[in-house]
Parts: structure tokens; C-alpha cells; sequence
């Protein structure tokens, strides 16, 4: 890598507002020493063709967020294996061997899940289907977890929308149908409600929690705690926020990036600064 030159990075999404990725993405470039600078690139879904065009020759990396991990693949030159299993990347690397694509979000989730005894034992309740979820059920199925339950409100678009997984180890439910959630050990939110202009709202009510069994963790990928994080506290569950998830995958970014290793000391500055 040459010294010299100011490495550009960035993220590229529809909505950037609220994203904390610039602060602990800038806060980790200075703490490594690295000359590299992060930005928003906002794109509304229209002008993403044009806009990604354009931005791949100015820059030598980005981070991919909503809505446009799966629209990012057809610019790809390359992709590791898993972005193929997952079918969404959200890290993209310009090289001099072309453009490459990986999926640091499975990284960011199973780091996120090292606290968590005996996952594999474990049944998953994962609510929503979009592109977090596949990252997440990739994730899940190679930790070794036997059961997955996704809750979704629209059954169809999530039988379209799966990776390859193992069918005897998923089941698509309902959003209101509580039938399985009293086996449940961990429950996902992956959806964007308790967020934004949905901060109000809970993907499920505190009425259907209360059938989790008390040892269950309640993870919200959301990285604030929301709603559903507090009714699940309130309940006296392990919750889980998505903060760690967040940060873990942006230091595997810069991994892919620059080659700086994922230290703890890294992760807590990028923490300070979030
Ligand atoms: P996405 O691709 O847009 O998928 C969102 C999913 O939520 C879809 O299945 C969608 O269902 C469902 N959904 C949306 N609104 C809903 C509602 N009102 N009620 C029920 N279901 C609803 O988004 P994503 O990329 O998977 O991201 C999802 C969330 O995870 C976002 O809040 C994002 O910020 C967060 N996230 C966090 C991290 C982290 O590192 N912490 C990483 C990735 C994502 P339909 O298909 O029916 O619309």
C-alpha cells in the first residue's frame, strides 16, 4: 500500500442520516495511523446504477447498507465464498486485481455472539427476511444451531428471498403466531422497527415475549436500545443490542481494506467513538 496517498473510503446507502459507521470507521483510520478518510455517499434507489458507477472510480472501498447488498453484486469482478452463500455483500474492495465483494455482517454477528452459551443447542426465532437476515441465517447454520424460526409478514417474499439452507431447519411463521417461542433461547430482530420513524414501535408486543422461556436472549440488531430491547429487560431477559455486531464488521472491513488486524484495543476506540 502506498503511504502517501489518501486512501477514500465510504458507505453507500439510501438513507445515511443516522449511521454511526463514519464516526468509528474515521476514529479507527487515525488510532492505526492509516491515511484514509470515510464519507456518506447517500443514493436514492433510482440513481444507484449511475451513482455506483461514478463512485467506483473514486474510491478504494466501501461499506454497502440498505437497500443495496444485493444490487452491489452485478458491479463485482470477484466475490469471497461467502457473499455467494449469503447472496448480499456489504464491503466492497477496489484492487488492482479488480473489484471485490465480501460479506463482513456474518463476520460482525458471530463475533457479536461469543458471549452466548452453547448456541448450537439453541433454537433461533429470527424476525424479518432482508438482507441482515441472510447473513444471519448463514451464520447461524455454520455455528451449528439445529433450528431456525423466521417471522415475517410476508411468507412468499421470504421463501423467494433464503439462502440454501438446510430445509428441515427452517420453518417461516407468522409474525402474531406464538406456537414455537416458548423453546426459543435467542430472539432476533432484523427488521428496521425501533428505528428512524418506527423508534415507537416494537416488531413484537410484550404480551407475545412474556412466552420466551426466562434463560432466552432477545437480540436487536438495532443498534440503540429499542422498544423491544426494554420490554425484553423489563421482562428480566439477556438482551443484546446492535452495537458490537456494528463495529465488528467494520473493523473486518478495514481488515479487507489495509490488512490492520481486529484487536481489542481497535474495537475499544471505535466503541469510545460510536
Ligand atoms: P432490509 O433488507 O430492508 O430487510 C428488512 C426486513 O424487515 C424485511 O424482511 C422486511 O419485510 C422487514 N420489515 C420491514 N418493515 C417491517 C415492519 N414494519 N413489520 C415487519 N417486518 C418489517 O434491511 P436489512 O439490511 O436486513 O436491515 C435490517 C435492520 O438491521 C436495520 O435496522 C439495519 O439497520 C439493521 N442492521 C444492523 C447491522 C449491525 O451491524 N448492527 C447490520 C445490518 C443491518 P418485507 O420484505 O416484507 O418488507
Amino acid at each position: 500500500m502506498n503511504q502517501n496517498k489518501e486512501l477514500k473510503f465510504g458507505l453507500i446507502g439510501s438513507s445515511l442520516l443516522h449511521s454511526r459507521s463514519i464516526k468509528i470507521q474515521n476514529a479507527a483510520f487515525q488510532y492505526l495511523g492509516i491515511n484514509a478518510s470515510y464519507e456518506n455517499f447517500e443514493i436514492s434507489l433510482d440513481n444507484f446504477d449511475r451513482g455506483i458507477i461514478t463512485l467506483l472510480q473514486k474510491v478504494d472501498g466501501l461499506n454497502v447498507t440498505i437497500p443495496f447488498k444485493e444490487k452491489i453484486l452485478k458491479y463485482l469482478n470477484r466475490a469471497d465464498a461467502l457473499v455467494g452463500k449469503i447472496g448480499a455483500a456489504n464491503t466492497v474492495h477496489l484492487t488492482e486485481m479488480g473489484i471485490i465483494g465480501y460479506n463482513t455482517d456474518y463476520y460482525g454477528f458471530i463475533e457479536s455472539l461469543k458471549k452466548i452459551d452453547k448456541l448450537h443447542e439453541k433454537k433461533v426465532a429470527l424476525i424479518g427476511a432482508g438482507g441482515a437476515a441472510k447473513a444471519i441465517l448463514v451464520a447461524l447454520e455454520d455455528l451449528g444451531v439445529e433450528k431456525f424460526y423466521i417471522y415475517a409478514r410476508n411468507q412468499l417474499k421470504v421463501e423467494e428471498n433464503l439462502p440454501r439452507l438446510d430445509s428441515n431447519k427452517v420453518e417461516i411463521m407468522m409474525l402474531d403466531d406464538t406456537t414455537n417461542l416458548q423453546d426459543i433461547g435467542l430472539l432476533i430482530n432484523s427488521t428496521p422497527v425501533g428505528q428512524g420513524r418506527l423508534s415507537e414501535e416494537t416488531p413484537m408486543d410484550i404480551e407475545i415475549l412474556q412466552t420466551l422461556p426466562q434463560i432466552a436472549t432477545v437480540y436487536d440488531l438495532i443498534y440503540s436500545d429499542t422498544r423491544l430491547i426494554k420490554d425484553a429487560q423489563e421482562l428480566g431477559l439477556n438482551t443484546i443490542n446492535g452495537k458490537e455486531m456494528l463495529i465488528r464488521q467494520a473493523m473486518k472491513s478495514i481488515q479487507h481494506w489495509t490488512c490492520a488486524e481486529p484487536t481489542e484495543e481497535l474495537y475499544k476506540v471505535m466503541e469510545a467513538a460510536f
